[in-house]
């Protein structure tokens, strides 16, 4: 910690405290997804201190992103969003060590990103995607926070892959499934993505000072209702990831 005065706020909560502090600016934290999710989620955990943040993604700033992914202007489209993340949110907190990369996702970039990481955001809108990072997080032990938005609806996935009874994301669904939406059709609007985006941080916060229930969580949240509901998730006898 070089600047306790830029924490202050929140090491005053007795929940975080300096010991808490410390046990966020030393972990590593991978951020898989730039959008919409990627966004608030990486600006409050490089905000609140967190040590390292890996930052990937394939993806190129386009205009229809705009409106909801505020990291990103005009004058970034067409430039790879991982390193124009990387780049504002080193400006927005010195302290840390933000790392882009810029690919996609495959078993080599998992074996080399998730071994020793406190937790990875899933921050992805594809099912397959999903999978993929669930299964590794799980063959590395690693926490997984899930977020997922479309339309005005939002769902948030805490898998505690990191214990030994905990259920996962395909304890839950099947991959043969249905289809998901996509945000092209449905459509998305930006304080949803941005309250889950921001959720997911919250639960990471949470993760890394040791504050988290002992289990999996699985979260639907419907703002039009101003609804939440909330439940445990034991892990599937039936599901492949426990077998
Ligand atoms: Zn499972």
């Amino acid at each position: 910690m070089t600047d306790a005065a830029r924490y202050a706020r929140q090491i005053v909560m007795p929940a975080i405290g300096e010991a808490g502090q410390r046990l966020i600016g030393d972990s590593r934290v991978v951020i898989i997804g730039l959008g919409g999710l990627g966004n608030p989620a990486a600006t409050y955990l490089a905000g609140a201190g967190v040590g390292t943040l890996e930052l990937v993604d394939h993806d190129a700033v386009a205009l229809s992103n705009l409106h909801r992914q505020f990291l990103f202007r005009d004058t970034d489209l067409g430039r790879p969003k991982a390193e124009v993340a990387t780049e504002r949110l080193t400006d927005y907190n010195p302290d840390i060590d933000v790392r882009a990369h810029v690919t996609r996702l495959d078993e080599s970039v998992f074996d080399a990103l998730l071994p020793g990481a406190a937790a990875v955001l899933d921050c992805t809108d594809n099912f397959p995607t999903r999978f993929a990072i669930n299964a590794a997080c799980a063959r590395h032990r690693v926490p997984l926070i899930l977020g997922a938005a479309i339309g005005v609806q939002g769902q948030l996935g805490i898998f505690r892959h990191d214990l030994p009874s905990a259920g996962c994301y395909r304890c839950l669904f099947d991959e043969t499934g249905e289809a998901a939406e996509a945000c092209e059709d449905a459509g998305v609007l930006g304080p949803v993505v941005g309250m889950i985006g921001a959720w997911q941080a919250f639960e990471t916060l949470r993760l890394l000072i040791e504050d988290g229930e002992a289990g999996s969580r699985w979260l639907h949240f419907a703002p039009e209702t101003r609804t939440i509901r909330a439940h445990e998730i034991p892990p599937d006898p039936a599901c492949p990831i426990h077998a």
